[in-house]
């Protein structure tokens, strides 16, 4: 037991931070969502399949219900 714990269960060691609201999460409570980058698009053109304009963030599950990550 240490002084990380999750802000949200307050049960297990912090593992990860919301992007969003930046409580700290342990592997349990801790959601991973898909980001667009528009910024990846170039001249409507995919440079790359590798940089296929998306991003994971990692998030509380609150964040994930409240914000819109779509654009
Ligand atoms: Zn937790
Ligand atoms: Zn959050």
């Amino acid at each position: 037991m240490g002084d990380n714990l999750c802000g949200v269960c307050q049960k297990k060691e912090t593992e990860a931070t919301c992007k969003v609201c930046g409580v700290a999460l342990c592997a349990e409570c801790v959601r991973e969502v898909s980001v667009e980058n528009p910024g990846q698009r170039v001249l409507g053109v995919l440079t790359s399949p590798l940089k296929s304009g998306t991003k994971k963030q990692k998030v509380c599950a609150t964040c994930m219900k409240e914000v819109d990550f779509v654009d």
